[in-house]
């Protein structure tokens, strides 16, 4: 099947083409045909599937015809995380380039001033992270009555940062004669109940999660002590052909440490996680795409749905406390066929993680027991070292030996993500651990313990009281297509 199949403009298929892609991924040969006929959808996918393509593409063409209104957006997309918002926007752009259609992407910690001026003028697509949404909603800025296109997306993880109820509402306020989108990895009960009630007559399509097929990573456990961590990532970045690298910490203070560490040791290295400014994060992400630094050190704010290409290695410095995060972080590497290897560090006290890790994925995964060329097996060419290296942002890693990943299982009962304890029993400030440094998530309470939405911070969606600093250019509110 080739994208012509599908029913799309000529402009769009020429802007397919010019991003190089010459065939749709399952969920979107099922999907673009049902969304163009105006069908609601439930897409069982997660990132990696090209899920976002399939609902950005034939928006385009659906909102090709017709004016967008002052106030009122003609077509909404929720994402759970500014970061995913962001990249949306991307995709839009990328798509779009051939349409004259008009974009705002309403996010926490970008100046609510632009985000208004935007929306003044009328926008076809409104790409928004819940929270912002209905605080512009509350102030009278917006009006959804004209939004005839709704898409949730990851609507899992719209659940597990509490987001729901504001979904809820959002849903309430758009008209009833709209088409909705729903995406979502998995399909715990309070999805499907917000699906049942909010879409008419969806066609569901599920698609194979991506990793269990597609790539090719090779994974290596290296056992560690925690004194001699530091020294063994030295080691490996020196040693192993690493072009761009991910280093995952489950600290933020790890990462800072690490960062400024690697960064004294010569190497060009940055970092992301959940404290710092989204204007920073932001910053940083986009000098990591660019090949401006090549090692990106970050927390588990990083882990998930970000794509950025040509990531040859992840390392998991700390071993991470959850299974699933293990395979949404080694999966930043081998993304869209290539491949990559991910080295997770592991000591005594990981025993037990790695063994979750190992049951989830159903592979034992192969000891390094410290020679480096072992690492550097099978072809890999000479190797390089890392540290000031101009990088080629988006070069494949060389080939490793395969190694599939079994993507994680839905899990229905799964364990609050980042919930805190609710407000009265918690630690003062000071004494509290960073949200990314707290007890494992297994226990914490589960998910209908949560605290009420409002107690809440979306680990991910940081303060959302403005933005403090230059906005890079992408995030201006209003972008011609
Ligand atoms: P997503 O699941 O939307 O996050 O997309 C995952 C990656 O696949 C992104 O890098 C997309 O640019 C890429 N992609 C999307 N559609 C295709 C396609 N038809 N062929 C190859 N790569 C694609």
């Amino acid at each position: 099947m080739t994208f012509a199949d599908l029913g799309l403009s000529d402009e769009l298929l020429a802007a397919v083409t010019e991003s190089g892609y010459t065939e749709p991924t399952p969920i979107q040969a099922s999907a673009i045909p049902s969304v163009l006929m105006m069908r609601d959808i439930i897409g069982i996918a997660q990132t990696g599937t090209g899920k976002t393509a399939s609902f950005v593409l034939p928006m385009i063409d659906i909102l090709a015809h017709g004016r967008s209104r002052a106030r009122m957006p003609r077509s909404l997309i929720l994402e759970p995380t500014r970061e995913l918002a962001a990249q949306v926007a991307e995709n839009f752009e990328k798509y779009g380039k051939n349409h004259k259609l008009s974009m705002a992407l309403l996010i926490g910690g970008v100046s609510m001033g632009d985000q208004m001026a935007a929306l003044e003028k009328g926008v076809d697509v409104l790409i928004a992270t819940p929270g912002r949404l209905m605080d512009l909603f509350g102030r009278g800025k917006i009006l959804l009555t004209g939004c005839s296109l709704l898409v949730i997306d990851e609507a899992d993880r719209m659940l597990d940062m509490g987001f729901i109820p504001d979904i809820e509402e959002i849903c309430t306020k758009l008209p009833p004669q709209r088409q909705t989108l729903l995406f979502s990895a998995t399909m715990p009960p309070v999805i499907k109940k917000l699906a049942d009630k909010f879409l008419s007559n969806p066609k569901t399509i599920e698609v194979a999660r991506p990793a269990t097929a597609n790539t090719n990573i090779k994974q290596w456990l290296v056992p560690v002590t925690a004194s001699k961590k530091r020294e063994k990532l030295e080691e490996l970045l020196n040693a192993v052909d690493v072009k761009t690298a991910i280093i995952f910490s489950n600290r933020k203070t790890t990462v800072r440490d690490l960062n400024k560490l690697l960064q004294r040791a010569g190497f060009r290295s940055s970092e992301i996680h959940g404290d710092m400014e989204q204007a920073q994060r932001i910053a940083e992400l986009e000098r990591f795409k660019k090949g401006e630094v090549n090692v990106l050190v970050a927390s588990d704010v990083a882990a998930r749905g970000l794509d950025i290409k040509g990531v040859s290695h992840v390392f998991n410095y700390d071993a991470p406390w959850h299974p699933d995060d293990y395979v949404h972080r080694i999966g930043r590497t081998g993304r869209a066929g290539a491949t990559g290897v991910a080295f997770t560090f592991a000591t005594a006290d990981d025993a037990e993680n790695i063994e979750n890790i190992e049951k989830l994925t159903g592979l034992k995964i192969e000891r390094f027991e410290g020679a480096i060329d072992e690492a550097h097996a099978e072809g890999e060419g000479p190797r390089k070292r890392t540290r000031g290296k101009k990088v080629e942002p988006k070069a494949a890693a060389a080939a490793p030996k395969a190694q599939p990943v079994a993507e994680p299982a839905p899990r229905e009962a799964e364990p609050v993500r980042e919930a805190p304890a609710p407000r009265g029993q918690r630690q003062p400030r000071a004494e509290r651990p960073a949200r990314e440094e707290r007890a494992p998530r297994d226990t914490r309470p589960p998910r209908d313990d949560r605290a009420p939405r409002r107690d809440r911070r979306e680990p991910d969606d940081g303060p959302d009281d403005g933005w403090n600093g230059p906005m890079p250019d992408f995030l201006m509110a209003r972008i011609p297509l």
